[in-house]
Protein backbone atom coordinates (compact mmCIF):
# COMPACT_ATOMS: atom_id res chain seq x y z
CA UNK A 1 0.00 0.00 0.00
CA UNK A 2 1.05 3.66 -1.11
CA UNK A 3 2.24 5.67 1.94
CA UNK A 4 0.51 8.09 3.22
CA UNK A 5 2.51 11.33 2.29
CA UNK A 6 1.86 14.54 4.58
CA UNK A 7 0.78 17.47 2.94
CA UNK A 8 1.08 20.89 4.36
CA UNK A 9 0.65 24.29 3.40
CA UNK A 10 1.83 27.78 4.51
CA UNK A 11 0.04 30.92 3.98
CA UNK A 12 0.69 33.96 5.44
CA UNK A 13 0.64 38.03 4.67
CA UNK A 14 3.52 38.77 2.00
CA UNK A 15 7.08 39.72 3.81
CA UNK A 16 6.23 37.81 6.99
CA UNK A 17 8.15 35.08 7.30
CA UNK A 18 6.40 32.53 5.54
CA UNK A 19 9.80 30.99 3.33
CA UNK A 20 12.11 31.64 6.11
CA UNK A 21 10.10 29.65 8.18
CA UNK A 22 8.92 27.00 6.05
CA UNK A 23 12.81 26.73 4.50
CA UNK A 24 13.96 26.36 8.29
CA UNK A 25 11.06 23.45 9.26
CA UNK A 26 12.00 21.61 6.09
CA UNK A 27 15.22 21.64 7.19
CA UNK A 28 14.95 20.29 10.59
CA UNK A 29 12.54 17.50 9.20
CA UNK A 30 15.18 16.32 6.64
CA UNK A 31 18.03 16.76 9.81
CA UNK A 32 15.25 14.91 11.65
CA UNK A 33 14.96 11.87 9.45
CA UNK A 34 12.26 12.73 6.82
CA UNK A 35 12.03 13.18 2.80
CA UNK A 36 10.66 16.54 2.22
CA UNK A 37 9.53 18.21 -0.75
CA UNK A 38 9.44 22.22 -0.64
CA UNK A 39 6.96 23.44 -2.96
CA UNK A 40 7.52 27.08 -3.49
CA UNK A 41 4.10 28.74 -4.83
CA UNK A 42 4.40 31.96 -4.27
CA UNK A 43 5.16 34.05 -8.11
CA UNK A 44 7.97 35.56 -6.75
CA UNK A 45 9.58 31.85 -7.06
CA UNK A 46 12.18 32.22 -3.79
CA UNK A 47 10.95 30.17 -1.64
CA UNK A 48 13.64 27.70 -2.14
CA UNK A 49 16.94 29.60 -2.23
CA UNK A 50 17.82 29.35 1.69
CA UNK A 51 18.01 25.74 0.80
CA UNK A 52 20.07 26.01 -2.19
CA UNK A 53 23.37 28.81 -1.06
CA UNK A 54 20.75 31.62 -2.19
CA UNK A 55 20.25 30.15 -5.50
CA UNK A 56 17.08 30.45 -7.79
CA UNK A 57 15.75 27.01 -9.68
CA UNK A 58 14.03 27.40 -12.75
CA UNK A 59 10.14 27.32 -11.93
CA UNK A 60 7.75 24.61 -13.79
CA UNK A 61 5.82 27.33 -15.31
CA UNK A 62 9.29 28.57 -17.33
CA UNK A 63 10.56 25.38 -17.62
CA UNK A 64 6.85 23.88 -19.38
CA UNK A 65 7.51 27.16 -22.13
CA UNK A 66 11.11 26.29 -22.97
CA UNK A 67 10.79 22.53 -23.31
CA UNK A 68 7.41 20.30 -24.81
CA UNK A 69 7.98 17.60 -22.65
CA UNK A 70 9.10 18.12 -18.98
CA UNK A 71 10.12 15.70 -16.41
CA UNK A 72 10.51 15.12 -12.77
CA UNK A 73 14.42 16.04 -12.86
CA UNK A 74 14.07 19.32 -15.18
CA UNK A 75 11.93 20.74 -12.40
CA UNK A 76 13.12 19.47 -8.70
CA UNK A 77 16.29 20.21 -7.47
CA UNK A 78 17.87 18.92 -4.47
CA UNK A 79 18.97 21.41 -1.67
CA UNK A 80 20.10 21.19 1.71
CA UNK A 81 20.34 17.57 3.11
CA UNK A 82 18.42 15.95 0.23
CA UNK A 83 15.08 18.36 0.27
CA UNK A 84 13.22 18.14 -2.61
CA UNK A 85 12.85 21.71 -4.04
CA UNK A 86 10.54 23.39 -6.47
CA UNK A 87 9.13 26.65 -7.55
CA UNK A 88 6.01 26.75 -9.50
CA UNK A 89 6.47 30.33 -10.58
CA UNK A 90 4.03 32.33 -12.03
CA UNK A 91 3.06 34.05 -15.41
CA UNK A 92 4.40 36.91 -16.88
CA UNK A 93 3.73 40.06 -15.32
CA UNK A 94 -0.10 40.89 -15.53
CA UNK A 95 -0.68 38.19 -17.93
CA UNK A 96 -2.89 35.44 -16.54
CA UNK A 97 -3.55 33.87 -12.68
CA UNK A 98 -0.75 34.05 -10.53
CA UNK A 99 -1.86 30.95 -9.16
CA UNK A 100 -1.54 29.19 -12.67
CA UNK A 101 1.89 27.67 -11.58
CA UNK A 102 0.70 25.93 -8.61
CA UNK A 103 -1.91 24.00 -10.52
CA UNK A 104 0.88 23.11 -13.56
CA UNK A 105 2.74 21.91 -11.33
CA UNK A 106 0.41 19.57 -9.34
CA UNK A 107 -1.08 18.36 -12.27
CA UNK A 108 2.61 17.47 -14.10
CA UNK A 109 3.34 15.79 -10.89
CA UNK A 110 0.33 13.54 -10.23
CA UNK A 111 1.21 12.64 -14.18
CA UNK A 112 4.67 11.71 -13.35
CA UNK A 113 4.11 10.34 -9.90
CA UNK A 114 6.75 12.25 -8.90
CA UNK A 115 5.95 12.28 -5.11
CA UNK A 116 6.55 8.11 -5.34
CA UNK A 117 9.41 8.48 -7.49
CA UNK A 118 11.37 10.58 -4.63
CA UNK A 119 9.27 8.82 -1.94
CA UNK A 120 8.64 11.88 0.05
CA UNK A 121 7.21 11.69 3.55
CA UNK A 122 6.28 15.45 3.47
CA UNK A 123 5.17 18.47 0.91
CA UNK A 124 5.26 21.58 2.18
CA UNK A 125 3.25 24.51 0.08
CA UNK A 126 4.84 27.58 0.77
CA UNK A 127 2.12 29.67 -0.34
CA UNK A 128 0.51 33.41 -0.56
CA UNK A 129 -0.95 35.97 1.74
CA UNK A 130 -4.57 35.94 0.22
CA UNK A 131 -6.77 32.81 -1.27
CA UNK A 132 -9.18 35.60 -3.54
CA UNK A 133 -7.45 33.88 -6.75
CA UNK A 134 -7.90 30.28 -7.46
CA UNK A 135 -4.93 28.37 -7.82
CA UNK A 136 -3.54 30.19 -4.43
CA UNK A 137 -6.67 28.24 -3.10
CA UNK A 138 -6.20 25.03 -5.10
CA UNK A 139 -4.17 23.54 -2.15
CA UNK A 140 -7.05 24.32 0.23
CA UNK A 141 -9.90 24.18 -2.00
CA UNK A 142 -8.99 20.90 -3.68
CA UNK A 143 -7.86 18.94 -0.17
CA UNK A 144 -4.13 18.81 -1.95
CA UNK A 145 -2.71 20.45 1.50
CA UNK A 146 -4.11 18.34 4.30
CA UNK A 147 -3.37 20.85 6.90
CA UNK A 148 -2.52 24.94 6.89
CA UNK A 149 -0.78 27.01 8.96
CA UNK A 150 -0.56 30.10 8.81
CA UNK A 151 2.47 32.64 9.83
CA UNK A 152 1.62 35.51 11.41
CA UNK A 153 3.02 38.35 13.28
CA UNK A 154 1.00 40.60 15.85
CA UNK A 155 0.79 43.13 13.28
CA UNK A 156 -2.68 44.28 12.43
CA UNK A 157 -2.32 43.79 8.47
CA UNK A 158 -1.05 40.13 9.40
CA UNK A 159 -3.75 38.75 11.80
CA UNK A 160 -6.36 40.27 9.23
CA UNK A 161 -4.69 38.37 6.48
CA UNK A 162 -4.47 35.13 8.63
CA UNK A 163 -8.56 35.82 9.51
CA UNK A 164 -9.48 36.21 5.81
CA UNK A 165 -7.46 33.08 5.43
CA UNK A 166 -9.81 31.30 8.41
CA UNK A 167 -12.51 32.64 6.09
CA UNK A 168 -11.44 30.75 2.80
CA UNK A 169 -11.06 27.58 4.98
CA UNK A 170 -13.99 27.48 6.09
CA UNK A 171 -15.83 28.08 3.08
CA UNK A 172 -14.12 24.73 1.62
CA UNK A 173 -14.64 22.88 4.87
CA UNK A 174 -17.42 20.96 3.96
CA UNK A 175 -16.25 19.62 0.20
CA UNK A 176 -13.43 17.78 1.49
CA UNK A 177 -10.96 21.33 1.69
CA UNK A 178 -7.93 21.53 3.65
CA UNK A 179 -8.22 22.42 7.60
CA UNK A 180 -6.27 24.23 10.06
CA UNK A 181 -4.00 23.27 11.94
CA UNK A 182 -2.91 26.32 13.65
CA UNK A 183 -0.84 29.84 13.74
CA UNK A 184 3.01 29.94 13.46
CA UNK A 185 3.45 33.16 15.55
CA UNK A 186 6.73 35.00 14.31
CA UNK A 187 8.50 37.73 15.01
CA UNK A 188 7.38 37.26 18.32
CA UNK A 189 9.62 38.86 21.21
CA UNK A 190 8.08 41.58 23.19
CA UNK A 191 5.30 39.95 25.50
CA UNK A 192 2.37 41.93 24.75
CA UNK A 193 3.25 40.82 20.48
CA UNK A 194 2.67 37.21 22.52
CA UNK A 195 -0.45 38.23 23.68
CA UNK A 196 -2.43 39.66 20.95
CA UNK A 197 -1.77 36.52 18.74
CA UNK A 198 -2.83 34.67 21.62
CA UNK A 199 -5.78 36.42 22.18
CA UNK A 200 -6.36 36.28 18.25
CA UNK A 201 -6.10 32.37 17.88
CA UNK A 202 -8.73 32.05 20.85
CA UNK A 203 -10.93 34.03 19.19
CA UNK A 204 -10.79 32.28 16.42
CA UNK A 205 -10.89 28.53 18.15
CA UNK A 206 -7.05 27.82 16.78
CA UNK A 207 -4.05 27.72 18.50
CA UNK A 208 -0.37 28.96 18.30
CA UNK A 209 1.96 26.10 17.16
CA UNK A 210 5.23 27.68 18.27
CA UNK A 211 6.56 30.76 18.96
CA UNK A 212 9.26 32.42 16.64
CA UNK A 213 11.81 35.10 18.13
CA UNK A 214 12.63 37.97 15.38
CA UNK A 215 16.68 36.85 15.63
CA UNK A 216 19.58 38.32 14.28
CA UNK A 217 21.31 34.99 13.35
CA UNK A 218 18.34 34.04 10.77
CA UNK A 219 19.26 37.96 8.94
CA UNK A 220 22.97 36.39 9.44
CA UNK A 221 22.41 33.11 8.18
CA UNK A 222 20.08 34.30 5.17
CA UNK A 223 22.90 36.54 4.03
CA UNK A 224 25.17 33.73 3.69
CA UNK A 225 21.82 31.86 1.70
CA UNK A 226 21.34 29.05 4.31
CA UNK A 227 18.89 28.31 6.65
CA UNK A 228 19.83 28.52 10.38
CA UNK A 229 19.70 24.75 10.65
CA UNK A 230 22.26 24.92 8.49
CA UNK A 231 24.18 27.73 9.16
CA UNK A 232 24.16 27.82 13.04
CA UNK A 233 22.39 24.17 14.08
CA UNK A 234 23.36 24.70 17.50
CA UNK A 235 21.99 27.97 17.80
CA UNK A 236 18.91 28.60 20.50
CA UNK A 237 17.08 29.79 17.26
CA UNK A 238 17.81 26.36 15.78
CA UNK A 239 15.82 24.71 18.80
CA UNK A 240 12.90 26.66 18.00
CA UNK A 241 12.88 25.76 14.46
CA UNK A 242 13.47 21.61 15.67
CA UNK A 243 10.54 22.64 18.10
CA UNK A 244 8.03 23.58 15.26
CA UNK A 245 9.36 20.49 13.54
CA UNK A 246 8.41 17.89 16.20
CA UNK A 247 5.51 19.53 16.71
CA UNK A 248 4.50 19.73 13.06
CA UNK A 249 5.79 15.85 12.59
CA UNK A 250 3.16 14.86 15.15
CA UNK A 251 0.55 16.58 14.00
CA UNK A 252 -2.45 14.71 13.14
CA UNK A 253 -6.00 16.55 13.45
CA UNK A 254 -6.92 20.00 12.09
CA UNK A 255 -9.83 22.06 12.40
CA UNK A 256 -12.32 24.14 11.16
CA UNK A 257 -11.31 27.82 12.25
CA UNK A 258 -14.10 30.38 13.61
CA UNK A 259 -13.20 33.51 11.12
CA UNK A 260 -14.04 36.88 13.01
CA UNK A 261 -16.20 39.27 11.38
CA UNK A 262 -14.66 42.29 9.99
CA UNK A 263 -16.72 44.39 12.60
CA UNK A 264 -15.31 41.85 14.91
CA UNK A 265 -12.30 42.17 14.09
CA UNK A 266 -12.34 46.04 14.09
CA UNK A 267 -13.82 46.20 17.12
CA UNK A 268 -11.06 43.84 18.78
CA UNK A 269 -8.13 46.09 17.24
CA UNK A 270 -9.19 49.02 18.83
CA UNK A 271 -9.70 47.25 21.85
CA UNK A 272 -6.05 46.35 21.51
CA UNK A 273 -5.04 49.64 20.82
CA UNK A 274 -6.49 50.93 24.30
CA UNK A 275 -4.63 48.05 26.18
CA UNK A 276 -1.29 49.28 24.42
CA UNK A 277 -1.61 52.54 24.72
CA UNK A 278 -1.85 52.18 28.15
CA UNK A 279 0.81 50.28 28.69
CA UNK A 280 2.99 52.36 26.84
CA UNK A 281 1.58 55.69 29.31
CA UNK A 282 2.19 53.45 32.36
CA UNK A 283 -1.46 53.35 33.40
CA UNK A 284 -1.23 49.75 34.13
CA UNK A 285 1.09 48.53 36.49
CA UNK A 286 3.50 45.80 35.06
CA UNK A 287 3.85 47.79 31.85
CA UNK A 288 7.43 47.18 31.91
CA UNK A 289 7.27 43.60 32.46
CA UNK A 290 4.74 43.48 29.69
CA UNK A 291 7.89 43.78 27.90
CA UNK A 292 7.20 47.62 26.25
P1 LIG B 1 7.53 35.76 3.01
O1 LIG B 1 7.97 34.47 2.44
O2 LIG B 1 6.38 35.64 3.95
O3 LIG B 1 7.25 36.81 1.96
P2 LIG B 1 10.25 35.87 3.99
O4 LIG B 1 10.37 34.52 4.63
O5 LIG B 1 10.90 36.04 2.67
O6 LIG B 1 8.73 36.32 3.91
O7 LIG B 1 10.82 36.89 5.06
C1 LIG B 1 10.97 38.27 4.80
C2 LIG B 1 12.22 38.79 5.51
O8 LIG B 1 12.04 38.71 6.93
C3 LIG B 1 13.47 37.98 5.18
O9 LIG B 1 14.55 38.83 4.92
C4 LIG B 1 13.71 37.16 6.45
O10 LIG B 1 15.04 36.90 6.69
C5 LIG B 1 13.11 38.03 7.53
N1 LIG B 1 12.61 37.21 8.67
C6 LIG B 1 11.55 36.38 8.69
N2 LIG B 1 11.42 35.78 9.88
C7 LIG B 1 12.43 36.25 10.65
C8 LIG B 1 12.86 36.02 12.03
N3 LIG B 1 12.19 35.19 12.82
N4 LIG B 1 13.96 36.67 12.48
C9 LIG B 1 14.63 37.53 11.66
N5 LIG B 1 14.29 37.79 10.38
C10 LIG B 1 13.21 37.17 9.88
MG1 LIG C 1 8.13 33.87 0.44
Amino acid sequence: MAKKIKQIAIYGKGGIGKSTTTSNLSAALSVMGYKVMQFGCDPKSDSTNTLRNGKYIPTVLDTLREKSVVRTKDVVFEGFNGICCVEAGGPAPGVGCAGRGIITAVELFKQQRTFEELDVDCIIYDVLGDVVCGGFAMPIREGIAEHVFTVSSSDFMSIYASNNLFKGIKKYSNSGGALLGGVIANSINAGYAREIVDDFATRTQTKIVEYIPRSITVTQSELRGKTVIEAAPDSQQAQVYFSLAKKIAAHEKSETPVPLETKELQTWAATWSDKLLALETGMIPGGAAAGI
